[in-house]
């Protein structure tokens, strides 16, 4: 008993990861590619390993880069209470928040037209790195777009004595149930407004916060308390993290969310490359013009890794 209680006081809480976690990340970004059509989906299979590893870079970032954190979320209710009133246009929104209340409050759809351009630009260059690169960057940030509680000031439930729901729902939930996902998603399609449509998606996810919120604090008020978390030992320190029954009553009382979310995700970033890929001219993949990456980008890559390695997020935790 003595024992349990000086480890309880080194529990960490397996609630520090971000957006979709890792495994959610790699996963959405791999299932991708098999939405596209020939003429672009050869491309992605050679460079599989790349679009599959490289999908957790922008979180990487945010242990390095002051600038990375806003980019993953929009806490709708800090800019208006409708969504329909926030400006789509960044230089819109720009003129009536102020960058400072945008770079606080988050501008993940603003990012998703940013990388989505970004990418365009790679494909009309033909700069294999680059192309891969933005590609996965824009699926992570897309995959974000599609996870509720990346579009709400209380995204931790930090506001609702919820707090370690973010994790709950976007990491351990398809890290337990995942494998039973149907992810045939069907072929990826030309979006015409990059902008318009990832507005579309905020809108969407955004209107499954009540749900994700209420479900939990009602089973969590029902549900045996000494029950609801599992505790598990590794080298002298107690992990902590909601525990397989609390999981699964939350993951059915969610009804697919998770797996259509992911679903979703998945089509959707195919669609965003391929839309890329037809923007620029659909450029011909075989024989690209750069295939290393310069000395300058790998410098800055160690230095991301690096920071990551050392383990502190600048900014908020979700
Ligand atoms: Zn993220």
């Amino acid at each position: 008993m003595k024992r349990l209680t000086i480890l309880m006081a080194l529990i960490i809480p397996l609630f520090l990861c971000t957006s979709w976690g890792f495994f959610a990340h790699q996963r959405i970004n791999n299932l991708a590619i098999f939405t596209l059509p020939t003429g672009i989906i050869g491309f992605y299979k050679k460079n599989i390993k790349y679009i599959t590893e490289h999908a957790v870079d922008p979180d990487k970032r945010r242990y390095a880069d002051t600038l990375e954190a806003p980019r993953h979320y929009l806490d709708v209710e800090n800019y208006e209470k409708d969504i329909d009133s926030i400006p789509e246009k960044w230089n819109d929104a720009l003129a009536k928040y102020g960058l400072k209340h945008l770079n606080t409050n988050g501008i993940v759809p603003w990012q998703i037209q940013r990388t989505y351009f970004s990418l365009v630009k790679a494909f009309a260059a033909r700069d294999s790195i680059k192309i891969l690169k933005y590609s996965a960057d824009l699926g992570h940030y897309i995959g974000d777009a599609h996870v509720p509680l990346h579009t709400t000031a209380n995204h931790n439930g930090q506001l609702t004595n919820q707090v370690g729901i973010h994790a709950f729902w976007e990491s351990r939930l398809p890290e337990l149930f995942s494998t039973n996902y149907n992810f045939v998603v069907g072929k990826a399609n030309y979006i015409k407004n990059p902008l318009k449509q990832a507005w579309k998606i905020l809108k969407h996810t955004h209107s499954l916060v009540d749900t994700v919120l209420t479900f939990e604090a009602k089973l969590a008020a029902t549900f045996p308390s000494d029950k609801k978390y599992s505790f598990s030992e590794r080298n002298n320190t107690v992990l902590k993290q909601y525990s397989l029954e609390y999981s699964k009553e939350y993951h059915n009382q969610m009804n697919k969310m998770v797996e259509r979310q992911m679903r979703a995700a998945i089509l959707e970033i195919g669609s965003y490359w391929y839309s890329a890929w037809v923007d620029a001219g659909q450029p011909e993949l075989k024989n690209l013009v750069r295939l290393e990456m310069n000395p300058e980008d790998k410098k800055a890559a160690d230095h991301i890794e690096k920071k990551y390695q050392q383990g502190t997020v600048i900014g908020r935790e979700f």
